[in-house]
């Protein structure tokens, strides 16, 4: 299924200040809509909802979420009905987000259920409920996250690379990306992940889903949290595009760059270091209205 649509990506070579190689993996050109790391966490569970005769796609999500987005273009494309349940109940009586309306307008039935309610997103009961309500669905979790997912991300990782890289840098939301990359690196390779949020239950949840060791996830680069920015990330994001016109969002792509180039100035990386980085894509967030209001204060 999704093999056919996937379009060519390009290793992208970037010049630093420093001496070490740095190649970025141009994961968000693999598709306009299903982009950077959801192609690949969403491909083998569509493949199982398809196989298993499965007519619905249930998934959840915040109202900025990647995943809702590109899982409600799947659907649409591969003739699924789908359903968001969308933190925020407050939401409902709200407009849309571009994010939850392009969801809508691929067909995605959007949920609104309060904080409380989707804190049992992965509650087995509700999942069970979910599933009479809405005959013949498959379930996949928030992110996108499960052994279907962590299977895909495998493929983000060639044969080749495994001896052409040293370091490979992700940016880490559930954990399933790196998870992926980690399962498919070799124990000489070292796997470092960028959270988007603040504190190490992440390791806890990676550690969970991996028995091998040649990784790490630092949260020193999450500005405050989900979806937090600083003056300084913004800054930094404006500059990298404009220098080296690549693209990058304030959630994810942004702070794990804005984290590699702090590393580099602090000698992080070992003299000659080949380092491949994964843009995971997520540029349909880039036009939140939070940070257009960002921006344009800048220059007011
Ligand atoms: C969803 C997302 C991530 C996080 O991936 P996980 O597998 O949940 O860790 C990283 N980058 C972008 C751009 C994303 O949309």
């Amino acid at each position: 299924m999704f093999s056919h649509i996937a379009q060519d990506i390009i290793d992208q070579r970037i010049i630093v200040d420093a001496p070490i190689q740095l190649t970025i993996r141009r994961l968000d050109q693999i598709h306009p809509q299903i982009s950077g790391n959801k192609f690949y966490k969403l491909k083998y569970n569509f493949l199982a909802a398809q196989q298993q005769g499965k007519t619905t796609i249930i998934t959840f999500g915040g109202a900025y979420s990647n995943h809702i987005a590109a899982t409600a273009y799947a659907a649409h494309l591969f003739g699924f009905q789908s359903i968001g349940i969308i933190r925020g109940e407050e939401l409902a009586s709200q407009p849309l987000n571009p994010t939850l309306a392009t969801a809508q307008q691929f067909g995605m039935q959007l949920n609104f259920i309060s904080r409380k309610q989707y804190r049992l997103k992965d509650d087995a009961g509700y999942l069970t409920t979910l599933t009479t309500q809405y005959s013949n669905s498959y379930i996949i979790p928030e992110g996108g996250t499960n052994h279907l997912a962590i299977q895909g991300c495998r493929e983000i990782l060639s044969k080749d690379d495994l001896n052409h890289y040293d370091v490979i840098c992700c940016a880490v939301g559930t954990g399933g990306t790196i998870t992926g990359l980690i399962e498919s690196s070799t124990s000489l390779q070292q796997i470092l992940g960028f959270s988007a949020l603040k504190g190490d239950f992440l390791s806890a949840d990676v550690a969970h889903m991996t028995q091998k060791t040649n990784w790490k996830i630092l949260d020193d680069y999450c500005c405050g949290g989900y979806a937090k920015t600083t003056p300084e990330l913004l800054q930094f994001i404006e500059n990298f595009e404009k220098k080296y016109q690549i693209s990058l969002e304030h959630i994810y792509t942004g702070k794990m760059l804005f984290g590699i180039f702090d590393l580099i100035t602090q000698n992080y990386f070992r003299k000659n270091s080949r380092i491949l980085v994964i843009h995971s894509g997520g540029l349909q967030g880039k036009s939140s209205p939070f940070i257009i209001a960002k921006r344009h204060s800048k220059t007011e």
